[in-house]
């Protein structure tokens, strides 16, 4: 665990226990919850003992993503969440996270939809340059859905908003629409919903729920390849088109831009790819702070503008760990009672995966390591010579600069030349298609990217 304090089972359960009821609902907190005991800590195996049988069933199949996203916030590391039933009618086998996950009730036939949740507002989510575009966009489509852009495809690493985005859309629509019927469901559950209607016999039934949906939220797409391969897609693809036909908003959030999914079907890629396109870039201090504040107003926090300030300073990596750095360093506060400074704050958040610009790569140094692997040197990749391996290399080092590190089109071009950026774009092009049509070269960016980013 991140901080000593939450190496402690108890700790770590007390620290959700504040959080939970505005996660998963209070009634759900009441019933199963509330009543719910930490059994061991072991690693990143967190074993909760949940009151029934019942309990564990409905937390599992509703509530154990949510429960393992809160644990992992608050102790700033991964955290895998396994039940046990800790009543008199208690399961004989050990609830290992793995086996609870196999044991998945069935779906019930219910419409496949998630709830969302009502924390992610537009009002809530704070606009810097990182996400203006992505914010824009998604505000278009919550205010005239299935209209302008009848896709939407959201796209950045984890923790930066995508999901909050999505489900601002879906709030939105379901308050100015209240008849339109909003479906939110992340690519996970969508093939869980298909492979138990394929087990069950309900495929007819699955393919018509669809039709009545006028907007379909998708979230973490880029789970489809890795679950079932080309079953689920020809099912996601079926489904996407019927509504895509129909003129019906759809919304889809990943992990990569659709030019690096791994999907077969070319013809989905490429529907992707003609909508909206919108990434979400990790936000600058000023929009960390700004996120931090809003977040204690909402939370009813006291805390010193200079802690804040100190907290924005030294997360860097993304939103989630920054808000349970938040989280960690008030319920620290609170359980030694003691007054947060910003050295305070230092001492507690030590351990984190802060992603300090000590561990972020320069420009130099990529244009150093992509020079030396093609036994070149960076004045000759910033020069104006353009043999075919100097071309290769200096496109290569500008994909690279343009994925690791947050400057712009501009400065990445005057940095290798004084080339304007439509060199730049054209380089970034040439290198994408590269990694789509030779494994060498996606292998060889992969590398790179592992290699600098370590
Ligand atoms: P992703 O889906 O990209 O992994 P999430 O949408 O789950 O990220 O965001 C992670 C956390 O950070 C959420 O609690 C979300 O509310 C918060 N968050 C992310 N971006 C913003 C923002 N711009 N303003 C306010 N909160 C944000
Ligand atoms: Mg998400």
């Amino acid at each position: 665990m991140a901080s000593a304090l939450l190496r402690d089972m108890t700790t770590l359960w007390d620290a959700a226990l504040h959080v939970l009821p505005s996660r998963v609902g209070q009634v759900t907190f009441d019933s199963f919850l509330r009543s719910s005991v930490p059994l061991s800590l072991e690693g990143a195996e967190f074993t909760l003992g949940v009151p029934s049988e019942f309990a564990r069933a409905w937390i599992t199949e509703r509530h154990l993503r949510t429960l393992e996203d809160c644990l992992t916030e608050i102790a700033g590391e991964p955290v895998l969440v396994g039940l046990k039933v800790n009543g008199p009618r208690a399961d004989p086998a050990p609830a290992r996270p793995e086996a609870s996950v196999a044991a998945r009730p069935p779906v019930p036939s219910a419409f496949p939809s998630q709830p969302l949740n009502p924390k992610y507002m537009f009002e809530s989510f704070v606009v810097g340059t990182c996400n203006q575009f992505a914010h824009a966009a998604a505000l278009q489509v919550a205010k005239a859905p299935g209209s302008a852009y009848n896709v939407l495809f959201l796209h950045s690493k984890v923790g930066l908003g995508k999901t909050h985005l999505m489900q601002a859309i879906g709030h939105y629509t379901r308050e100015h629409h209240p008849h339109f019927q909003v479906v939110y469901i992340s690519a996970e559950q969508f093939v869980n919903h298909l492979i138990s209607s394929i087990r069950d016999n309900r495929t007819e039934g699955f393919r018509n729920h669809y039709r009545s949906v006028d907007m379909w939220l998708v979230d973490d797409i880029q789970f489809m390849a890795a679950i079932q391969g080309q079953t689920s897609e020809e099912e996601f693809f079926h489904t996407f088109n019927a509504l895509y036909e129909t003129g019906k908003q759809i919304v889809i959030a990943s992990d990569c831009p659709p030019r690096h999914l791994q999907i077969m079907n070319e013809r989905l890629r490429s529907r992707l790819q003609q909508g909206i396109v919108a990434d979400l870039r990790p936000p600058d201090v000023d929009t960390r702070l700004a996120i931090l504040e809003k977040k204690a107003q909402s939370d009813g926090i006291a805390i010193s503008r200079d802690v804040l300030m100190r907290l924005a300073q030294r997360i860097e990596s993304n939103v989630r760990i920054l808000e349970g750095a938040l989280m960690n360093v008030c319920a620290y506060a609170s359980l030694n009672k003691v007054e947060l400074t910003p050295s305070l704050v230092d001492e507690i958040i030590r351990d984190y995966a802060t992603g300090s610009t000590a561990s972020r790569v320069t420009i130099e140094e990529i244009g150093s390591h992509v020079a030396a692997h093609f036994d070149l040197t960076l004045d000759e990749l910033q020069s104006a010579r353009r043999s075919a391996v100097i071309n290769r290399a200096r496109q290569t080092a500008i994909f690279l600069c343009r994925e690791l590190t947050d400057h712009s089109l501009h400065s990445i071009g005057q940095f290798f030349g004084g080339r304007d950026h439509s060199t730049v774009i054209h380089a970034l092009r040439k290198v994408s298609d590269a990694i789509e049509r030779e494994p060498q070269t996606l292998w060889l960016i992969n590398n790179m990217k592992a290699t600098l980013s370590e």
